[in-house]
């Protein structure tokens, strides 16, 4: 017979085993607990969408025009696996009636994204992200609370040295002539800017001030700043998100170059990075205003603010400060019974479920081995049954941290383990 290879993972898509679980279990934990605490609600979205809602949403960015996971379903709908949560969220806020409620929606989700990146340490093909969105009122002080959640939660895991950018792209009152006078100062520098700042200059002439290339970086100190050509409601929104952040004790530097692409960003835009990184490393935590957004999915217009929060970049920087994470046992209990015994080891094991974890080992091996498996399983006890005790529904339970061992009738099982 040929043999045949294993089926491996995907490519770019990993597996998250158990022992890292715990830690990432402690981040969205944490997730949910500080976004609860400040009045948001969980949300599930699909992670199938329509390829229209997506590619409305993002046509100009990467995520979209080049990373998009697209398929026909066998009904013939163009469906997308979603690269992002915002617009999944949007759209069952009107659909789901939040839109009739109070307001803002204050709304968290936790979930896998897709984009068909090129998979590297740290990128990956299905990453997972906390997002968190303010729907439905326009202040500025919803833009201070989202980042003040971000920072609470990277904060309550541990993430103390945080860089926090900050910066404001106007609104579509004020943006159009900013825009034009940012390409009347790149107009006479085309040529010496690189081939995609040369193309965007006319298109998307805001990606020119976050391009990374360096032939491209000399021009950026003299090119205009939106922020001194903002329109009154623009000039106080910033100076009320400021105000709001400096009040709270957060820290952040202004970043002229930190910019959105799409036209239906507005105002806020923010990243979290670890402290020293930005620039050089992925933001833990990106957001901003998306006024436009609503409008774009073809919804009443709607204001909006929110951010998405990388659950693999936030886990391996946790993991690197070296955060003390003490795993979670697999079983708590571990019966070890004699063969033929298994139906009582499963009635046992039924009666101390009540009070503990617990793992039955059917393994057909010697008491020795399964006294070494019960230990790797980071079990606190042993419940041993022979045939003689499961006669009289008693059983031995062993502490192995202390090694003390004592006889214990089945019934008294979750008192003496709770
Ligand atoms: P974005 O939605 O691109 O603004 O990114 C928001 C967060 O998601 C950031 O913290 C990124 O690090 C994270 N992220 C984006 N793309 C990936 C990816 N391919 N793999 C892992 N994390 C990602």
């Amino acid at each position: 017979m040929p043999r045949t290879e294993p089926i491996r993972r995907v490519r770019g898509i990993r597996d998250l085993m158990p022992q890292e679980r715990a830690l990432w279990r402690t981040v969205e934990k944490a997730a949910a607990r500080v976004a609860r605490s400040f009045g948001y609600q969980e949300i599930v979205t699909p992670i199938l969408e329509h390829t229209d809602l997506i590619e409305r949403v993002g046509s100009d960015t990467d995520a979209v025009a080049k990373e998009l996971y697209r398929f026909e379903d066998r009904g013939g709908r163009n469906l997308a696996l979603r690269p992002e949560a915002t617009a999944g969220i949007v759209r069952a806020y009107f659909e789901g009636g939040l839109n009739q409620g109070p307001q803002p929606a204050r709304l968290f989700l936790i979930g896998p994204m897709f984009r068909y990146d090129r998979p590297q340490k740290g990128r990956y093909r299905q990453f997972f992200q906390f997002d968190v969105e303010a729907i439905g009122v326009a202040s500025p002080a919803l833009d201070a609370e989202v980042v003040e959640l971000a920072g609470s939660w990277l904060r309550e895991v541990g993430l103390s040295d945080l860089d926090l950018e900050l910066n404001t792209i106007g609104d579509s009152k004020c943006r159009p002539a900013y825009l034009e006078l940012l390409r009347a100062y790149y107009r006479p520098l085309k040529e010496k800017l690189h081939g995609d700042c040369q193309r965007r200059l006319e298109t998307n002439p805001l990606r020119l001030l976050d391009c990374k290339v360096p032939q491209c970086q000399p021009f950026k100190g003299k090119a205009p700043r939106i922020t001194d050509h903002l329109c009154d409601e623009c000039t106080d929104a910033w100076a009320m998100v400021r105000r709001l952040l400096d009040t709270a004790g957060i820290e952040y530097r202004l970043n002229p170059y930190l910019v959105r692409g799409l036209d239906y960003y507005t105002r806020t835009v923010f990243e979290f990075y670890p402290g020293g990184a930005s620039g050089q490393q992925d933001a833990l935590v990106a957001g901003g205003r998306y006024d436009g957004l609503a409008e774009a999915e073809g919804w009443p217009s709607t204001p909006g603010v929110g951010f998405a929060g990388g659950l693999d970049r936030v886990t391996e920087v946790v993991a690197a400060s070296g955060a003390e994470v003490i795993p979670e046992p697999a079983a708590e209990v571990v019966v070890l019974a004699d063969a033929g015994l298994e139906v009582a080891a499963a009635e046992v094991a039924r009666v101390c479920r009540a009070a503990r974890s617990v793992a039955v080992d059917y393994e057909p091996k010697s008491l020795r081995a399964k006294m070494r498996s019960a230990n790797k399983l980071g079990a606190r006890w042993v419940v041993l049954l022979s045939a003689a005790d499961a006669e009289r529904h008693a059983a031995q339970l062993k502490d192995m941290a202390s090694g003390e061992q004592a006889e214990v009738s089945w019934k008294d099982l979750p008192e003496r383990l709770s």
